[in-house]
């Protein structure tokens, strides 16, 4: 088995499409290689290795050793040196690789092959003994945090006291002599901590940090992130081991991360941060403040600071290039990292960078003019889910803001929310549905879960490029970052700024857009959905075959929806219409009734208001399809509850609370879910479905007079599970229909159909699509009805079973193909079998998820319906799925 590929000197064995087996920077260095960048010559173990090493209880293959041996080798012809030789010492990074980026989750191992005695001959060759102790000392802290398993902290302690002795405020301002001393202090913590000696075997050093960066691909911040975004666990990651250049060889060298494009706004101008005489993370970890790649991005941030353009002119020209060259390659927006080993640049990584979905936008539409990519590409490369992003608010310009502090605009959109200063306090707040903004000095991969959990992210350090900011871009949530006027009293739960005080619980707003932090909540403004956008959606609508309605109750669900480019309502619930205001007296007395002349009163006062509504919802829609479903929940929801609920309800009724109990009692189901509803209300109490049948079919000769445009309802009967009980409920309706429409002496176009909610329904589909002249797939019910779990109650155990490995993603949430899908097929199928023309749609909140959009395509729907605020997401991903 070949398990290691090279790379280096204008070759490489691999290629950026061998992610899967080099991981995405294993690819994309050798790509690089090949393309003869200058990138330091390294190798590549493969993912296959990490499986196998975690197959066998975490050891190596026999012939890995010999592999990475012979590989060495040719690294020390490239570079001339020896790894572990005492007079010209090569020096080794040991770098993670996951196939999908995971990024600052897993280990990297800088300096590696430094001990006592190379450390003096590096000193030498470079001719900077401070260099070279720095480096050593760089190289125990993290050998140390990542092999040994010590704490990040401890090292940070000794480091801060020192300074402190010393009176030095930066790392660049520490001595040859005074680094030498840190790191005899190092060394002799390590031994007290750990019982033995830091390791002076280079090949030692090398074998446990492979082993090392193998296992961190299960350290529970990788598990979680992958958790987070469906990576599955037995990928494993690759290991890439390659010469080290290095930043911090004086003041000619420096160290950065840059973008070809902006990643905040997607404006075609290189974007980056680098820092002076620095090593690897250093930018990201927020320790100085880096300074900008471009003088035009440092004029535009008010910096005194040079940028690398004034400082280093032929490393930044050289850079300039390369970045143009891998942009037009890769045909999209890179994201790299690049050290300057004494004013020659060296290329250390690049990837496709990630983006907001403004940015996302306008890179796309930029690239399809700069005949870079298709349109169908620009359509493909959006992730619908981040569209959320662009729909997200933002604060009002008209108003007065009262700034308590300012950062870097690190992810747009604006959030109020109460602060919390803790993950944990973010994800309890989230758990009793509070709004939080996490505030924090800076955030490390730990608070991916609070993260997750708050409306926004504050932080008082950290760059665009530090953890906070890469993470929150990615989730679509609002960030500010480096608020440096800002102060986070961890100790008291103070958060200080401009002229004030905060305590935790108290409500801040921020700007992810401009840096502000406001104080308190602050009027937002609704998102603008032209420009850029509205060409991708221009573009995703012609490219798509599946039609894009809405979930709408109201009018104004309908009117944002039809703002969004719903094409129809394709489930209309009329229950609300029952609760609202004084309906809710008329509803109880309908249910209340003995009698059904009684039922009939009551139902004769809740016909011109259903009529009024639908009315509504008809002329907003201009003639586009409506599906209304019947009455659907049990009739006890709407009946009061708690005694002092009936003694009110029975008061204002003129009816004593004891009776009024009887009859909510009488009404109690054990299991309502699988109770009386449905159709089954329909068949017990047809005078409803009278009732609304005929609100609707008047509603539509009056909305048809009014906009002179056709109205075309589709009434749709829920819970359907036996072809009788659509034939009983269609009769009714069908009879209502006659009589309406002789009454107004005009003809309505209107369809009878029924959701497939049930098992039954969907086995049955051939013969109940004799009388059904549409499906709509109600997968909420379905997914209960096929798993026989309760959506209520599921998620007490949902977790578990993902936690667990039983389940791998919340059926509710993103459609169970192998299950519910495959009833949905077989109803489909079965149903157009009766009825080739059938109109098939689907309704459950799966029809706003991407995923469960591409099944609904594969299987050849005609629509999906979801909620308003989904509609872009359901248009873009339907175009992908027929791409
Ligand atoms: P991550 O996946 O967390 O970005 P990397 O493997 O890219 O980890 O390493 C982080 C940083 O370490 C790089 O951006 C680079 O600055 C530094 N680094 C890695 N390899 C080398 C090397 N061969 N020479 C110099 N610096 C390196
Ligand atoms: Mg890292
Ligand atoms: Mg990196």
């Amino acid at each position: 088995v070949k398990w290691v590929y090279t790379f280096g000197n204008g070759k490489a064995e691999g290629r950026a499409s061998d992610v899967e087996l080099l991981g995405g920077k294993g690819a994309n260095l050798a790509e690089m290689a090949s393309l003869g960048l200058p990138v330091p010559p390294g190798l590549t173990i493969t993912t296959e290795a990490c499986a196998w090493f975690n197959r066998h209880q975490r050891s190596f293959p026999d012939a890995l050793r010999a592999q990475v041996g012979e590989a060495l080798r040719g690294i020390e012809e490239a570079t001339g040196r020896g790894f572990g030789d005492p007079r010209h010492p090569l020096l080794l990074s040991v770098r993670s690789g996951a196939r999908a980026s995971m990024p600052g989750m897993m280990d990297t191992v800088l300096n590696l092959g430094l001990n006592d005695e190379t450390v003096q001959a590096l000193g030498h060759d470079a001719g900077d003994a401070r260099f070279a102790w720095d480096s050593y000392r760089r190289f125990i802290q993290m050998y140390g945090a990542v092999v040994m398993g010590l704490d990040h902290e401890v090292f940070e302690e000794i480091l801060e006291d020192e300074k402190a002795r010393l009176g030095h405020e930066y790392d660049t301002e520490l001595s040859a002599v005074e680094w030498q001393h840190v790191t005899r202090l190092y060394k002799e913590m390590v031994a007290d901590e750990l019982g033995e000696p830091f390791p002076q075997d280079p090949g030692i050093q090398l074998w446990k940090a492979i082993a090392a960066v193998f296992q961190s691909w299960m350290n529970p911040r990788a598990v979680t992130y992958r958790m987070l975004h469906n990576i599955p666990a037995d990928w494993g990651t690759a290991v890439n081991v390659q010469a080290m250049v290095f930043g911090n060889m004086g003041n000619n060298s420096a160290t950065g991360v840059a973008f070809t494009r902006n990643p905040s706004t997607g404006e075609k101008e290189l974007y980056g941060e680098f820092l002076v005489n620095a090593q690897g993370e250093d930018v990201v970890a927020g320790i100085r403040t880096p300074q900008s790649i471009t003088e035009a991005s440092r004029l535009a941030s008010g910096s005194e600071k040079p940028s690398l353009e004034k400082l280093m002119p032929e490393a930044f020209a050289d850079f300039r290039t390369i970045c143009d060259r891998l942009e037009a390659h890769y045909r999209d927006m890179q994201d790299l990292e690049f050290t300057i080993e004494r004013g020659k640049l060296w290329m250390l990584q690049t990837r496709s960078g990630k983006r907001t979905a403004k940015a996302a936008m306008k890179i796309a539409v930029d690239m399809v003019e700069e005949g870079l990519i298709t349109r169908a590409e620009a359509v493909s490369r959006i992730d619908p889910a981040s569209l959320d992003q662009l729909l997200h608010p933002t604060i009002d310009p008209r108003v007065e803001r009262q700034v308590i502090g300012s950062g870097l605009p690190a992810s747009p959109g604006a959030a109020t929310g109460e602060i919390v200063f803790t993950s944990e306090d973010a994800v309890a707040a989230e758990a009793e549905g509070r709004k939080v903004i996490l505030v924090r000095m800076e955030t490390s991969p730990e608070d991916i879960h609070g993260m997750h959990a708050a409306e926004g992210i504050l932080t008082t350090r950290g760059g665009m490029t530090s953890h906070a900011a890469v993470v929150a871009r990615g989730m679509g949530i609002p960030c500010v970052t480096g608020a440096g006027s800002m102060r986070v009293d961890f100790h008291n739960g103070l958060l200080i700024g401009l002229g004030v005080k905060l305590k935790r619980g108290d409500v801040i707003t921020i700007d992810g857009s401009s840096g502000q932090v406001l104080k308190g909540e602050v009027p937002m403004l609704q998102p603008e959905l032209s420009g850029d956008f509205g060409l991708i959606m221009e573009w995703a609508d012609a490219a798509r075959r599946m039609t894009v309605r809405t979930n709408a109750d109201t009018p104004q669900d309908a009117r944002a929806a039809r703002s969004f480019g719903a094409e129809g309502i394709g489930l209309c619930r009329t229950e609300h219409m029952f609760f609202e205001g004084d309906r809710i007296h008329v509803m109880r007395d309908m249910i209340l009734a003995e009698t059904e002349a009684g039922r009939r009163a009551a139902l004769d006062k809740l016909l011109p208001m259903q009529r009024s509504d639908f009315t509504e919802l008809f002329s907003i829609m201009h003639g586009q399809p409506v599906t209304i479903r019947l009455l659907d929940p049990p009739l006890h929801e709407f009946l009061p509850k708690s005694d002092t609920e009936i003694a009110e309800v029975a008061a204002a009724m003129g009816m004593e609370a004891q009776s009024l109990r009887e009859r909510v009692d009488a009404l109690h189901e054990f299991n309502p879910m699988l109770g009386h509803r449905g159709c089954r209300l329909a068949i017990s109490h047809p005078e409803i479905v009278e009732m609304q049948a005929r609100a609707i079919f008047e509603a539509a000769v009056a909305a048809a007079r009014q906009t002179g445009e056709l109205v075309s309802p589709e009434i749709m009967v829920p819970l359907v599970g036996l072809r009788a009980e659509l034939d009983y409920v269609k009769g009714r309706i069908d009879a209502i229909a006659r009589a309406v429409m002789d009454e107004a002496g005009m003809e309505i176009d209107y369809l009878v159909g029924t959701m497939i909610e049930l098992p039954r329904a969907a086995l049955r589909a051939h013969s109940i699509a004799e009388a059904a002249e549409f499906f709509s797939f109600g997968t909420n019910d379905l997914t209960q009805t096929t798993f026989g779990i309760s959506r209520d109650d599921a998620s007490n155990f949902i977790n578990t079973y993902i936690r667990k490995g039983i389940i791998d993603h919340d059926p509710f949430i993103s459609l169970d193909f192998d299950g519910v899908g495959e009833l949905i097929r077989i109803a489909a199928q079965r149903g157009r079998l009766t009825r080739p023309e059938m109109k098939l749609g689907i309704c459950g909140e799966h029809g706003g998820d991407p995923t469960s959009i591409h099944f609904c395509e594969s299987i050849g729907l005609d629509y999906v319906s979801c909620s308003p605020f989904r509609v872009p997401i359901a248009r873009l991903a339907a175009a992908q799925a027929a791409i």
